[in-house]
């Protein structure tokens, strides 16, 4: 085998784990952007510190179970064009899906280079910090809750806690704590969309190598992004599919990567962007819409405005076993 194919196996199998472990020293001392990169780039080979600090995400203002700050990007509207629509790009739900953080890095790096004003985005890269940085990642929060049952269940399914018992057995990787938005992680993201208004939320996932869509109508659910193929999932009480995409009537588009811990090859990264934003370009345009869009500068407040789509009724499918 050649060297170079020999080193680019290396560098792929090799990509996500530069172990790191990381614990406020000093619970009042707050983590700063610069430090939070520090720690990112330590865990994650595939992310370096530069590659994360000329980012320059910033604070929200919220902070995970063990302080560790929830860190966000806006590619705001340019003045000269009126965006489509929002769009709010989450990764890192899961502290065990590197792969997730790692490519919404590389995604925002096209964003530094090419946002054009299309739509306006605001991106989170890693939403559950306490679960990525450990040493042993973990699915779920410090406090074991996982991020995407504790979201709110207003339909007839039943609570999540319920549902936890009585259909997972208790699966401890499923547990959507005690009540819905128990967790400040899940409750900054549900005061994110009912602020933003997103038109459409991207969620990145592994491993399962496919593409979910949650919407009232799911009749324009991307048939494939990349190499990912359309594989329409149920939706289960708590999750942000099921609270977003059904009750919210906020389309989801849940992306699972192949691999957990393994990067996507980067001609590959790059692929599932273009199929993203083509998806978007085909199905998202508010812009006929008489509602003002505001400008606005990264990093400040955003005020709200009504939603694109209103809220629908209840679950239009049944939730599978
Ligand atoms: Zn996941």
């Amino acid at each position: 085998m050649p060297s170079t194919a020999i080193k680019s196996i290396v560098v792929v199998c090799s990509l996500l784990f530069a172990s790191a472990n990381w614990a406020l020293t000093d619970a009042t001392d707050p983590i700063d952007p610069r430090q939070a990169c520090e720690k990112i780039s330590n865990k994650l080979s595939s992310v370096s510190f530069n590659e994360c600090h000329t980012l320059q995400l910033q604070p929200t203002g919220h902070q995970s179970v063990n302080g560790f700050p929830i860190l966000q990007r806006e590619y705001p509207p340019l003045p000269s064009k009126r965006p489509r629509g929002r769009v709010l790009l989450i990764g890192g739900t899961h502290g065990d899906e590197l792969s997730s953080i790692s490519v919404v890095f590389k995604w925002m790096h096209t964003l530094e280079k090419h946002h054009s004003g299309l739509f306006h985005w605001r991106v989170v890269p890693l939403l559950n910090p306490d679960g990525a940085l450990i040493k042993q990642h973990s699915r779920n929060n410090a406090n074991g809750v996982d991020l995407n049952r504790n979201f709110l269940t207003p339909g007839k399914e039943g609570s999540a806690l319920a549902y936890w018992i009585n259909r997972t057995k208790r699966n401890k990787r499923r547990y959507p704590g005690d009540k819905p938005l128990s967790e400040p992680e899940s409750r900054w993201l549900k005061q994110e969309i009912d602020q933003f208004r997103p038109d459409v939320i991207i969620a990145v996932h592994a491993p399962f190598r496919l593409v979910d869509y949650d919407a009232p109508n799911r009749d324009n659910a991307p048939e494939r992004i990349g190499n990912l193929y359309k594989n329409l999932m149920g939706t289960y009480p708590g999750s942000l599919g099921n609270y977003a995409g059904i009750h919210l009537g906020i389309p989801v588009i849940t992306m699972e990567l192949p691999h957990a811990g393994i990067m996507p090859k980067p001609k590959q990264v790059s692929r599932l962007w273009t199929d993203l934003v083509r998806w978007l370009i085909d199905n998202v345009d508010n812009t006929d819409r008489p509602n003002p869009v505001y400008t606005v500068v990264a990093g400040q407040g955003f005020p709200p405005r009504p939603q694109s789509r209103p809220p629908v009724g209840p679950t239009p499918y049944s939730i599978p076993q």
